[in-house]
């Protein structure tokens, strides 16, 4: 296929966009580009490797859907790729710009329009960031429910286009279940709006093919969702266990009664990098949040099942702290400290978040501890997120340079997520598949990435709307 796009816009295109959105929301210069790209946080994917990547050609910020849809329609028809971009805190390089594509920032479409305390539902910009509408529905005793790590830097818009998990996913499961409604610009230009009901059972539920495409589908512009109501207690518990199978024996065990706290995290420090904590020291954090009496009960019941497992209880002191500080890694990532995958010295760091049947958690953890022993890397911590199913690890390598201890993850990484793959998991269960994860889509889903491929050749036939991202062998082409 010939590859259509250029890597500079034609006069004529950026006399149309700027006509769109005004001189004020649209730069071509490269200081311009960064500055607008750093002004929230100083994001950058940061696992992601980054040869591939090329520079924004373009960013532009419409300021209503009307504008998006007049900057992706004259993009599309002059057969310019463009990239979705919302807080840019993805992990696995949903925004970055692989042929000096035009970045469409979402920043500037961050009204919040509607809360409605009765229905309890929200209709928001996608450009809102999570923790400025959290802070406005709590005016109205109501809370977002998602509460990611990063809730103070990504938006909503992001967070629906990468199906993300957050704080309190126990109970209320992935932002996905919150999702009423969408606005999308497709890639044409043509503006859609999903019935923003609770139920329907008229015809295909499109807004599910919206969520978790990153991008690659349209842009999303506005979200009505559900909200819930703001808790009346909220209590925080922590146990020690004397090694992770003990850990993982209570998980199972409140899992089995049905006992789902709102968080649980269980998590176990492999060695002394950035936590004070002796390496093996295992511990279990469960929160519980709702009405008074329903809070007390599961928390009376949790603490029956766990005692048989645990060695120790944590102070309230420190499940507090736990807590109150749950943001804070995200803060020293995003706000300003340094947030690179490369440490320096040789020394690369990375992630794996697996979805895994209950009963291939043991093997999996087995496997990724034996691999790493044999090839040199360190398990930094390893647990499990709010169930039995969420599995995930830090890993650091060390090498003669950043590439070598990069590779070595990678080819870690690789052969463990498809070992997830095999056991009948999931590649990844929050962050999406950008283009880190692009490779292995086949191995994902079989057959069925076929489908996925026909939709998106529907949906975008000139394949421009964030080319080189989920889908393997989406390239701009010519059509
Ligand atoms: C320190 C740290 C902690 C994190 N913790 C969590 C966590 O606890 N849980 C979690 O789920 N994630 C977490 N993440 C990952 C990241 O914050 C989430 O994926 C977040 O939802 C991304 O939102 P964003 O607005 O920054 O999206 P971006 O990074 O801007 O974009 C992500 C993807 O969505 C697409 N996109 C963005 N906006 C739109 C739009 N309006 N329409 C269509 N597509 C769009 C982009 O093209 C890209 O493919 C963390 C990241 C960091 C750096």
């Amino acid at each position: 296929m010939t590859k259509v796009h250029s890597s500079s816009l034609a006069p004529e295109l950026e006399k149309e966009i700027r006509s769109i959105v005004g001189a004020k929301n649209f730069f071509i210069d490269k200081i311009g580009i960064t500055k607008v790209l750093n002004q929230r946080s100083r994001s950058r994917p940061i696992i992601v490797d980054e040869e591939n990547r090329s520079d924004f050609s373009a960013v532009v910020l419409p300021e209503t859907t009307a504008q998006a849809s007049g900057v992706v329609r004259a993009l599309y028809d002059s057969g310019v790729a463009m990239v979705p971009y919302g807080g840019g805190t993805g992990l696995m390089g949903g925004v970055l710009s692989l042929s000096a594509n035009v970045c469409v920032s979402m920043r500037k479409m961050n009204k919040i329009l509607d809360v409605d305390k009765v229905a309890k539902t929200f209709v928001v910009q996608s450009g809102v960031i999570l923790g400025d509408l959290e802070k406005e529905l709590n005016r109205s005793s109501l809370i977002l429910g998602h509460d990611p790590w990063s809730r103070s830097y990504a938006t909503i818009g992001g967070s629906i286009a990468s199906d993300g998990v957050g704080y309190l996913g126990g109970r209320l499961g992935s932002i996905r279940n919150q999702v009423l409604g969408l606005e999308v610009v497709l890639p044409s230009g043509e503006i859609i709006r999903t019935k923003a009901v609770e139920h329907s059972s008229a015809g295909i539920d499109l807004k599910q093919i919206f969520i978790g495409s990153e991008g690659t589908l349209g842009l999303i512009t506005e979200a009505t969702m559900r909200a819930y109501t703001y808790p009346e207690r909220t209590k925080i518990i922590g146990y020690r266990f004397e090694n992770f199978q003990k850990g993982h024996k209570a998980v199972l065990a409140l899992h089995e009664k049905g006992v789902c706290p709102s968080s649980l995290d269980l998590d176990e420090n492999r060695r002394n990098i950035t936590d004070p904590r002796e390496p093996g020291d295992t511990r279990l954090h469960l929160v519980f949040s709702g009405l008074r009496g329903e809070v007390d009960a599961l928390q009376k019941e949790a603490q029956r099942i766990i005692s048989r497992y645990a060695k120790s209880r944590i102070s309230k002191t420190d499940t507090d702290q736990y807590w109150a500080e749950r943001h804070k890694i995200a803060d020293m990532v995003l706000g300003g400290g340094s947030r690179r995958h490369r440490t320096g010295n040789g020394s690369s760091f990375d992630y794996l978040h697996v979805s895994l049947p209950a009963n291939a958690v043991s093997i999996f953890r087995k496997r990724c501890l034996e691999l790493a022993k044999t090839y040199g890397v360190e398990v930094v911590n390893l647990g499990l997120w709010h169930g039995p199913n969420m599995f995930s690890s830090a890993l650091h390598a060390d090498g003669a340079n950043c590439v070598e201890s990069r590779q070595k993850l990678m080819f870690i990484l690789d052969h463990l997520l498809k070992y997830a793959q095999t056991k009948g998991g999931s590649m990844e269960y929050c962050h999406g598949v950008g283009v880190k994860l692009v490779h292995l889509m086949g191995s994902e889903h079989g057959n069925s990435l076929k489908l996925m491929e026909a939709i998106k050749n529907t949906i975008d036939p000139k394949g421009l709307m964030n080319p080189g991202k989920v889908f393997p062998r989406s390239q701009p082409r010519e059509y």
